[in-house]
């Protein structure tokens, strides 16, 4: 068997064109468009490229990106004030702070300061405890974009059982949840659980988000299973030339997709997911903030 490649780029491109119709008729109904801010500090150069991919996938879909660059050097309360005042501009939707910040900056403290009603990266405790409890929220963009493509691939996911590999708060955690709240049974797995291997060969749905090149192997994967490859590892690629690199995920390829039923690449398979979902919650938020209706097709979960 040869695993179905799950595309994550046209997967993306849907949704992006469902945000852009939404965003047209909010500017026409209310006469402004959505708002995202984002805030790089420093020039960590994957970050820059990831900015840069958010303000033109923002201004793309219609809406209106503001940006904050600062220098690497800028003290934390500076950067808490920048968030302050964007917090208080009725003129903002969503902010996104760019992780990872400088070693001088906490990033909790920084994350703590953000209007939970503009956290389009659902990373504060009150959108993070609104997911926790079932309640609706702001949801990070990554795990939100993994549940869009397993709907995507499996139909109805009531039931299905759900390996997530990683329990950080950006990614493994909330995908736990959400896959919860779609009524999957979940099994969050971290680095100190005992036979991974067997925890996922019982999963219908296999999350990888470890951040370790290739750790899940062919047999690790339930024959026929849906396999999501958050993993974005840089690795040497001598074959390319000297010094070259590539990205790979969290699963070794070739072996899982002979034996999974579908499967993200890396890269082009959750990756665009991510901007896509966080194009959404700028959307939601400017909704949610200005009493607007949300857009039906823009609808994060099932209904209860
Ligand atoms: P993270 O904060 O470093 O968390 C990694 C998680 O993996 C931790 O919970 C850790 O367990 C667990 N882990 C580490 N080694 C393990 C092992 N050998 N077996 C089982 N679990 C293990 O990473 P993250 O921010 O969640 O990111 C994970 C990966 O996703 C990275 O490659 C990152 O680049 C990628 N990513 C991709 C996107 C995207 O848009 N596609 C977005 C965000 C992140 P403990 O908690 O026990 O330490």
């Amino acid at each position: 068997m040869t695993a179905r490649l799950i595309d994550g780029k046209a997967s993306a491109a849907r949704l992006r064109a469902r945000v852009a119709a939404a965003a047209g008729r909010l500017a026409a109904e209310h006469g402004r468009a959505p708002a995202l801010a984002v805030v790089l500090v420093g020039d960590d150069p994957a970050s820059q490229v990831y900015v840069a991919g958010k303000v033109k996938a923002t201004r793309e879909a219609g809406m209106i990106s503001h940006e904050h660059r600062l220098p690497a050097h800028t003290p934390e309360a500076e950067v808490v004030a920048l968030v302050a005042r964007l917090n208080a501009d009725p003129a903002v939707d969503g902010i996104l702070v760019q992780l990872p910040l400088p070693s001088h900056i906490e990033a909790d403290r920084v994350i703590a300061a953000l209007s939970p009603a503009k956290d389009v990266d659902g990373l504060t405790t009150e959108n993070q405890g609104r997911l926790a409890g079932g309640r609706p929220g702001l949801r990070p963009c990554t795990p939100a974009g993994c549940v869009v493509l397993a709907r995507e691939t499996l139909g109805r996911l009531q039931g299905l059982r759900v390996a997530v590999l990683g329990r950080s708060l950006l990614v493994g955690r909330p995908a736990a949840l959400l896959f919860l709240a779609e009524d999957c049974t979940v099994t969050l797995a971290h680095s100190r659980s005992r036979d991974l291997p067997a925890l996922c060969r019982e999963a219908d749905i296999l999350v990888a988000a470890v951040g370790r090149p290739g750790l899940v192997r062919g047999d690790w994967i339930k024959p026929g299973a849906c396999v999501l490859d958050v993993g974005i590892n840089r690795v040497p690629a001598p074959e390319r030339g000297e010094g070259k690199t590539r990205l790979v995920g969290d699963v070794a390829f070739e072996e899982a997709e002979a034996v999974a039923g579908a499967i993200t690449p890396v890269p082009g398979g959750v990756g665009p997911m991510t901007i896509a979902a966080l194009l959404r919650n700028t959307v939601l938020a400017a909704c949610a903030r200005e009493g607007w209706a949300p857009p039906a097709d823009l609808e994060t979960e099932p209904a209860a």
